[in-house]
């Protein structure tokens, strides 16, 4: 269930605070771009109240502050080149421009 604060929904909470729910125990999933073929299959997977799967540029880029590890994007991938990344980084600044500009998912 998504936190509530302030009327807030926990995604828009993570968007404000670039924090992962530290409730999540699975590591936020990263994709290969050297493999992916746009298809935004997984995009469309991505449940509404994670959403975070964007386009940016010419990649397709899962957010990890975003992303709960659900896995529910890994099987909808016809080229599987959607993993784990226990060792994932903070988003680049670039990254947030699109939640924060054109927000599919809302
Ligand atoms: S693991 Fe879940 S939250 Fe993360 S990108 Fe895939 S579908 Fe979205
Ligand atoms: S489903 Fe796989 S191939 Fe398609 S856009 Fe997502 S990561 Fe790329």
């Amino acid at each position: 269930m998504a936190q509530q604060t302030d009327g807030k929904s926990g995604r828009q909470l993570r968007m404000e605070t670039r924090e992962r729910n530290p409730l999540w125990k699975n590591p936020p999933l990263m994709i290969d771009m050297d493999i992916c073929i746009n298809c935004d299959a997984c995009f469309r997977a991505c449940p509404r109240q994670f959403g975070a799967i964007f386009n940016h540029d010419i990649d397709v880029i899962i957010i990890p502050e975003l992303c709960s590890g659900c896995d529910k994007c890994i099987d909808p991938c016809p080229v599987d080149c959607i993993h784990p990344d226990p060792d994932w980084q903070p988003s680049p600044e670039a990254w947030w421009n699109e939640p924060g500009t054109n927000d599919p998912y809302t």
